[in-house]
């Protein structure tokens, strides 16, 4: 128990960037998520990852064993606690993943079919990350669609394009050309990551395949490295309390839940909290905080592991008294004292105007 409560704890001086995917219906963002925690599924440790209510975390220890993959040409320093990646793919989830007006991901992944190119819901996701300055990367995915592919599972991208025929070559070049170029057609200057030595001026490209898991290492390498040394100040450990609620549930054996992830400060078991409530702002009493335990036991239902306190970044889930009416969407604020509580309601009641126009509109 406490070797799996230890890959919850801050390591240094960062936080977990929090990362969510975007991209065109099948282009392969469920299969690609899905190949990252399964490639772990099977490995089958105590130290895998876990999957949150809506995101997923993958310790330090999980990520170092995928990043030795791509050591040789791309050395990338895991100096972050760990990955937070939110699994509900798509343009609702990233745009509800907001606190006043800014997004709440660090970094986006925009999954392209390399065998269709920009469609529209490219568009769109390009438009929306434009929109909220959003750094983002590209999964160039399904390179196993290129004429006789020959597959290596969950190895690194980059390593297999050189292993390929020189007619499978031909087909990803042509194609690869023809996206860089649309791509270049709407003013996205690209480069593949390891020949970017300016990722703020060329977005990265990274070549993957949700099927056969070739390039998740160097998804997650690229992922690491961007944020640590390009986002180091954004994903800096900050005291000041900020955590978003996901959703509210029914969990079995809880009650009413609520769901949140936690982008800065941490939260104890027996802390006040207040957030948004239907009725008016709710106060209420941390009753547990909870997590999923590691891939192994997931699939047991209602079985969370018990925290006495949880560390920024984090997918959490809550269980305390009267969260019955509560809002999904709203920020959540400690409220351990009177000026707490004070200076929460007044944010709460704005937010909660802001909260019934945008349900109004829709
Ligand atoms: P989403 O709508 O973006 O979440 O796309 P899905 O993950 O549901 O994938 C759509 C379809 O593409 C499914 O039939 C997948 O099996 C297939 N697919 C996804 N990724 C790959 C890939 O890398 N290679 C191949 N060949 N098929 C893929």
């Amino acid at each position: 128990k406490k070797e799996i409560l230890d890959l919850y704890k801050p390591v240094g001086e960062l936080r977990s960037p929090i990362c969510c995917i975007l991209g065109h219906v099948d282009t392969g963002k469920t299969t690609l998520l899905d190949k990252i925690r399964n490639t772990n599924v099977q490995e089958g440790e105590a130290g895998g990852i876990t999957q949150q209510i809506g995101a997923t975390f993958f310790p330090a220890k999980k990520l170092k064993e995928e990043l030795i993959k791509t050591q040789q040409f791309y050395p990338v320093d895991c100096n972050v606690p760990g990955l937070l990646i939110i699994d509900t793919p798509g343009h609702e989830s990233f745009s509800n993943l907001r606190t006043r007006g800014s997004s709440l991901c660090d970094l986006a992944i925009l999954v392209i079919d390399l065998m269709h190119g920009l469609e529209n819901q490219t568009l769109e996701s390009l438009e929306l990350l434009k929109m909220r300055k959003t750094p983002f990367i590209i999964a160039l995915n399904k390179i196993d669609r290129c004429v006789e592919w020959k597959n290596k599972k969950n190895a690194s991208s980059y390593h297999q394009l050189q292993n390929q025929t020189k007619n499978c070559k031909m087909d990803y070049e042509s194609k690869r050309q023809q996206v860089i170029t649309q791509l270049a057609e709407k003013g996205f200057n690209v480069a593949f990551f390891w020949e970017n030595e300016d990722p703020k001026t060329y977005i990265s490209v990274v070549p993957t395949s949700g099927v056969t898991g070739e390039g998740i290492p160097d998804l997650l390498s690229v992922i690491v490295k961007y944020t640590s040394v390009f986002m180091k100040n954004k994903i800096k450990v900050k005291e000041q309390f900020n955590c978003t609620v996901l959703e509210k549930k029914v969990t079995e054996g809880h009650g009413t839940t609520i769901d949140c992830l936690l982008v800065d400060g941490q939260i104890k078991k027996d802390d006040k909290i207040i957030l948004a409530g239907f009725q008016g702002p709710i106060i209420t009493k941390v009753r547990a905080l909870l997590t999923p335990h590691p891939m192994k036991e997931m699939r047991v239902k209602g079985e969370y592991i018990h925290h006495d306190v949880i560390y920024a970044s984090m997918g959490l889930k809550i269980s305390a008294v009267g969260l019955e009416e509560a809002m999904a969407g709203s920020q959540m604020y400690l409220a351990n004292t009177q000026d707490d509580i004070d200076k929460a309601t007044d944010l709460i009641n704005n937010e909660m105007e802001e909260v019934k126009k945008y349900i109004k509109l829709q």
